[in-house]
């Protein structure tokens, strides 16, 4: 059963960027935003995907839902163009979207062709760059801003490969953009969830046994789920947090920790 949720956004309106489906980690921060009473705008990645987000469009309200691939040319500012005219303002900001290619992503390191890793980097990286400086101009009453990364930033993970060296670089680009933003108000928060059972988990070699191992170890005992990470982003977005910003913050049960 669910728990009633304090409608403490209300009033706040956020973009939310990365469903594929009810599994995805951006479905538990719509939701824990929706449930918080927040206004939502949902992207789909293309016309086949489409069909999996309807629902959850429909399930949360979404007022704003429209197409969105990073890596298309003008879809991002056609995106915030129509948050400008149907909300004029933004409070929140999710990028919740990661890509590499299979041959690259799996091959180890040191066979990642210069493409590979230039278009992994680039969707699930400087996309949040890009976003940024799209929406920092809507947040005029400032805001907060979330990427999702992952441990294998900062400690080797067998088998995360590429994706490793791409989220050290959106943990740093998550502190430099703090740093930028913070005369405005607008606070930017790394957040690094456990393993999760996920659409883009899928395609990393023996993730199951990564799921055994990080539960056994997490002190809390469990796994966080996805809406432990979108509550955890819910309350950073509250003013309750308002001097957080531009850290990495865990939403693992803990595991982190624990050598
Ligand atoms: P998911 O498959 O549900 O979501 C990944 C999303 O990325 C999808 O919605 C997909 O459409 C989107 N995407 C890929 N290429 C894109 C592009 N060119 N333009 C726009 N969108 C694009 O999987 P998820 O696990 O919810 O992943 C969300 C984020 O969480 C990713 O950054 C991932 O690295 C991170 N993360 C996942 C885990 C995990 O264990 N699942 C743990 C830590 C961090």
């Amino acid at each position: 059963m669910e728990q009633p949720v304090s409608p403490v956004l209300s009033g706040m309106k956020a973009l939310v960027v990365g469903v594929a489906n009810d599994s995805s980690i951006a479905y538990g921060c719509a939701k824990a935003f929706h449930q918080a009473g927040a206004s939502i705008a949902l992207t789909y990645l293309n016309e086949k995907a489409k069909r999996h987000v309807a629902p959850v469009a429909e399930e949360l309200g979404a007022e704003i839902f429209a197409p969105l691939d990073v890596s298309e040319p003008d879809q991002l500012e056609a995106v915030f163009d129509a948050v400008r005219q149907r909300w004029g303002s933004l409070d929140i900001l999710v990028h919740s979207i990661a890509f590499a290619p299979k041959e690259d992503l799996q091959g180890g390191l040191l066979n990642c062709s210069a493409e590979g890793f230039a278009k992994a980097m680039d969707i699930s990286c400087h996309s949040f760059v890009r976003m940024a400086k799209l929406a920092a101009p809507l947040m005029t009453r400032g805001g907060s801003m979330f990427a999702m990364s992952y441990y294998g930033a900062t400690r080797v993970v067998p088998n995360y490969n590429v994706m490793g060296p791409v989220k050290a670089a959106l943990e740093a680009s998550c502190r430099y953009l703090a740093h930028e933003l913070g005369p405005q108000g607008i606070r930017v928060h790394a957040i690094s969830p456990g393993p999760l059972k996920t659409r883009a988990a899928s395609g990393l070699k023996d993730f199951d046994l990564l799921l055994v191992e990080a539960a056994e170890r997490a002190p809390l005992g469990a796994l966080a789920d996805i809406m432990d990470v979108g509550f955890t982003c819910a309350y950073l977005a509250t003013p309750f947090a308002r001097h957080v910003t531009g850290g990495t913050i865990y939403v693992d049960g803990g595991a982190n920790i624990v050598a």
